[in-house]
């Protein structure tokens, strides 16, 4: 019997294991069988797609069509990944049959943490697809029609990392682009922008964030949330900072899929998230899993981050190691490289720490075209280069 292998997600996960395993199979002139599922028909480049908020037009530019990147000896199949029964192993799908695989690659990416905050959930907005960055633009359209210069909707961003602070930057660009009675502000719990990280980019990030004209309110929690308000702080003896909310977009967290929530492999108690190994395998020998869906051990304690520069670095290991699991040969180990960050205020961009240049932390052109070049390289890698091009602009 052909060793079947079915890969669920098309991120970087997802679509870069895909594209390495197909490489590796041409190579060594292997025989597998390749099922990919995803729930969408296409692979969304989703560290760009804050970019929908000010333009939906840009969809086009962020996404690819899973057909093509689909090997011609490889089967598609769009539908939704309801559970993994590792004991039959098959993957679990809502609308069509169950799938059995003899490898199986977790590639399902994470969900949004609400950490239990009152009203959270039901009131904010969240940004993890397409269809969430068309929602926030059409909302923040209607708040503009519906605002005026003399009393501007309030707009709030939880959450100052990647997401929090490039959703900022798009939304400032379109109330710039159409003059639209927007007031923004990004809200972070902790005591800085962009958390956790180096001083001179957090430096570099509040500066452009300031010159776009977001208020940055850091330091203070969300509490609770209510249909008209975010609350910050508080406690037994102080009342919680009010900020009045048109509109909350939450970005602050990521969790694991609760679709994996019954799945018999280890994960982490309160994220979900799967344990692997550095060679992406799970507790369960057939099931792998890379990318936000996974904290895969760094062996110092320490796990690689959720960041699609990780997925995509772990993505051309794990095609090797899927077809080195089906032929009984020894598996790789991947260790995670800190490339540098880069970083999109609207039409501004702030890189840090760029592989091989001994620049820190700089903005302006060199910053913008690398962060152009870093998405357009990607949809390169999977696609061609026309259409990696094709979004160069709009990055
Ligand atoms: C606005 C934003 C900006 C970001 N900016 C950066 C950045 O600048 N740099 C950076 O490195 N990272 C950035 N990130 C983080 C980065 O996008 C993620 O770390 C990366 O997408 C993870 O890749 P993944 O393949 O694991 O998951 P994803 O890219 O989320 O892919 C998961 C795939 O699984 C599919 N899926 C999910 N659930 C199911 C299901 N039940 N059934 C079937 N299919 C399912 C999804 O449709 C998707 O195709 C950003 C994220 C956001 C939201």
């Amino acid at each position: 019997m052909t060793h079947r292998i079915v890969v669920v997600g098309a991120g970087y996960a997802g679509a870069g294991t895909v594209s390495s395993l197909e490489a590796e199979v041409e190579r060594t002139n292997a025989d597998v069988e390749l099922v990919w599922i995803n729930e969408h028909d296409y692979h969304l480049v989703l560290h760009e797609v804050h970019r929908v908020i000010r333009n939906p037009d840009v969809a086009s530019k962020v996404t690819v069509p899973c057909s093509e990147l689909l090997p011609e000896w490889g089967e598609f199949t769009q539908d939704r990944v309801t559970g993994v029964d590792t004991e039959s192993q098959t993957v679990e799908l809502d609308a069509g049959d169950n799938v059995n695989y003899d490898s199986l690659l977790l590639g399902l990416g994470s969900a949004t943490a609400f950490f239990g905050i009152d009203g959270l959930r039901e009131h904010a907005l969240t940004l993890k697809g397409l269809d969430d960055a068309r929602q926030i633009h059409e909302e923040i359209k209607d708040l503009a029609a519906d605002a005026s210069h003399n009393d501007p909707a309030q707009v709030l961003v939880g959450g100052a990392g990647l997401s929090g602070i490039q959703a900022a930057g798009e939304i400032a660009a379109y109330r710039d682009d159409h003059n639209a009675p927007l007031e923004i502000h990004l809200v972070e719990g902790l005591d800085e922008v962009f958390p956790g990280n180096d001083p001179e980019v957090q430096g570099a990030i509040r500066k452009r964030l300031e010159a776009a004209d977001i208020n940055i309110e850091c330091g203070e929690f969300i509490s609770s949330v209510d249909e008209e308000t975010v609350y910050l702080g508080g406690g037994e003896d102080t009342d919680p900072e009010e900020m009045s909310s048109d509109l909350l977009l939450w970005t602050g967290g990521i969790t694991g899929q609760e679709e994996l929530a019954d799945a018999d492999i280890d994960k982490d108690d309160r994220s979900n998230r799967v344990f692997a190994a550095q060679d992406f395998q799970t507790s369960d020998e057939q099931v792998f899993a890379i990318g936000d869906t996974a904290l895969i051990d760094q062996g110092d304690d320490s796990v690689a981050p959720p960041t699609a520069q990780a997925a995509w670095q772990a993505a051309e290991v794990a095609g090797k190691n899927l077809l080195k699991a089906a032929q009984g040969q020894p598996l790789e180990t991947w260790t995670h490289e800190d490339k540098g960050t880069l970083i999109s205020i609207g039409d501004k961009a702030v890189a840090h720490d760029i592989d091989a240049l001994p620049f820190g932390t700089f903005g302006g052109f060199g910053a913008k075209f690398l962060k152009k070049a870093v998405a357009t390289r990607w949809i390169a890698s999977i696609t061609s280069v026309g259409r990696g091009l094709h979004a160069w602009d709009d990055m």
